[in-house]
């Protein structure tokens, strides 16, 4: 009798851009081979759960039949890149997402592995034409030593947390018009319980590039991570620990040394927020787009509310566009101001408001998968998630804070795939029902929080957060913000970022 083996596949959308067709054939591939749901991923990404082993292969033909592909969206490669996707955030958005793509594409390995194994069914052979062995002109035969992240972002909206990415490009803009990015490389979050050569670490600022560098750029980042990342300890495999451990300088010469040219100073840039829109909004170009919250990014019918059954109904009938947002939420895109009304009316009746769709708190939260799906968890999620956020509403209304924006994220391990170390509230599990937890990130993600309290249990955390926020509303400079009164006030002495 065959095991029950389970799989996640992860769909590769650079910038959490997905065409009416590609929705529906997620939808429908969700709904046949695994668990009925489509869990959005803090990269912007769809992630199928539950896949059982029988269904692995018509899900992967599947998938590029339509023409979608999950070439790359996991392995030691260039992972999703993200881009902002929040249509009225900034003219400057799709021309933004095509650089984005554009890097997507030329970061992609050449192998011919995955089709000969998903799409076409055949022995591999890894051999080309001339009977030669088939090395990638970019990865080499050895790929990198770990995974590699990148993101775009458009200031003043930090929303892809650009930080936290191996290399990012921040959008400068002059009179309307992208004149280029800067540069910045070797941000990453994760880091293992116990051992002090891992650890969360945001990018540096490199230098400045005009929009036609932008491949050639990514590139150069890309090949120091191939060249000098760790290959004999996987978890000291980052980018980011080339750079902190042989600096910028060293980073900006080898840069320099594969681009043939010097990098511009980088020019100067401000980022104040994150998150995303809820509810309508006007588009430029006149056209409309909706904000949707997504608990925990999971796409999915309840008894209560039936978003999965909304959303294929909307994409069949209007071809609406959806853009899947680095906190996990859904944008509908580029839609006509006569299908505003149809469209709200659609969700009204799966019982989803457009108006007032969640609490400020959750709204501003993230979890990861964590358990039953990730492998990698050493605790819950995205299952806890919901009630823990209405322990803290509770203790924010006790305490006269309900109008409170806190950003609060939650992850099983410390591989921070929902990016806690950036949050205001961040929480890591440790251990069954165990807690790392974490305060003083700020609200443009451009600090790590640091460690204020260990192995904290649920239900133990209201406790734990009282007095803190009991302080936070007696003692709060005019305007400041739960993370920012953290980092002035309590963690003053702390030693350093995130260290565990
Ligand atoms: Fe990522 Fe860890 Fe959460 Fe798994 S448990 S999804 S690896 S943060």
């Amino acid at each position: 009798v065959a095991k029950h083996y389970q799989f996640m596949v992860r769909g590769r959308l650079p910038g959490g851009v997905v065409s009416p067709d590609h929705y529906l054939m997620f939808d429908r591939l969700a709904m046949q081979y695994g668990n009925q749901t489509l869990r959005i991923t803090s990269r912007q990404g769809f992630q199928f759960h539950g896949v059982v082993k029988s269904s692995l292969g018509p899900l992967m033909k599947g998938i590029n039949e339509a023409l979608a592909t999950t070439v790359a969206a996991c392995g030691d490669v260039n992972r999703n890149v993200m881009a902002p996707a929040t249509p009225a955030t900034s003219r400057l958005v799709e021309q933004v997402l095509e650089d984005a793509r554009k890097v997507s594409n030329a970061l992609l390995p050449h192998t011919k592995a995955y089709h000969q194994i998903w799409v076409e069914g055949k022995e591999l052979t890894l051999e080309d034409e001339s009977n030669k062995t088939f090395v990638d002109p970019l990865y080499g035969k050895t790929y990198l030593p770990r995974k590699f992240k990148t993101a775009f972002a458009i200031p003043p909206l930090n929303d892809v947390d650009i930080f936290t990415n191996c290399v990012g490009f921040i959008a400068i803009v002059e009179n309307d018009k992208l004149v280029g990015y800067n540069l910045i490389a070797g941000g990453g979050l994760g880091m293992s319980h116990g051992n002090v050569q891992t650890y969360p670490r945001l990018a540096d600022v490199i230098g400045f590039i005009t929009p036609e560098k932008v491949v050639e750029a990514a590139k150069a980042v890309l090949t120091v991570h191939r060249d000098f990342g760790d290959r004999t300890n996987r978890k000291h495999a980052r980018l980011k620990y080339v750079l902190e451990e042989k600096g910028v300088e060293w980073f900006r010469n080898e840069i320099e040394q594969r681009l043939g040219f010097k990098l511009e100073t980088a020019k100067a840039y401000q980022f104040t927020k994150q998150g995303d829109l809820f509810g309508w909004h006007e588009q430029f170009d006149g056209n409309h787009f909706l904000g949707l919250y997504v608990e925990s990014g999971r796409v999915k019918d309840t008894d209560k509310f039936q978003l999965m059954t909304a959303l294929r109904k909307i994409v069949e009938q209007f071809r609406t566009e959806v853009r899947l947002t680095p906190s996990q939420n859904i944008i509908l895109a580029n839609v006509k101001p006569a299908d505003r009304e149809p469209i709200t009316k659609i969700l009204a009746q799966h019982g989803i408001p457009v108006e007032n769709q969640a609490s400020i708190i959750r709204q501003a939260s993230m979890a990861c998968p964590a358990l039953p799906t990730c492998g990698l968890a050493l605790a819950e999620s995205e299952r806890v998630l919901p009630d823990i956020l209405g322990r803290i509403e509770g203790l924010l209304a006790e305490v006269g804070l309900q109008d409170e924006e806190i950003i609060i994220r939650m992850t099983g391990c410390p591989n921070g795939c929902a990016r806690s170390m950036m949050s205001e509230i961040g929480l890591v599990g440790r251990a069954p029902n165990k807690y790392q937890l974490y305060l003083g990130g700020n609200r443009s993600s451009t600090r790590l929080n640091r460690l204020y309290k260990e192995n904290v249990k649920t239900d133990d955390l209201t406790n734990e957060l009282r007095p803190v926020l009991a302080r936070f509303a007696q003692e709060r400079n005019p305007g400041e913000h739960f993370g920012d009164f953290c980092d002035r006030l309590l963690l003053k002495d702390g030693a350093g970022p995130a260290s565990a």
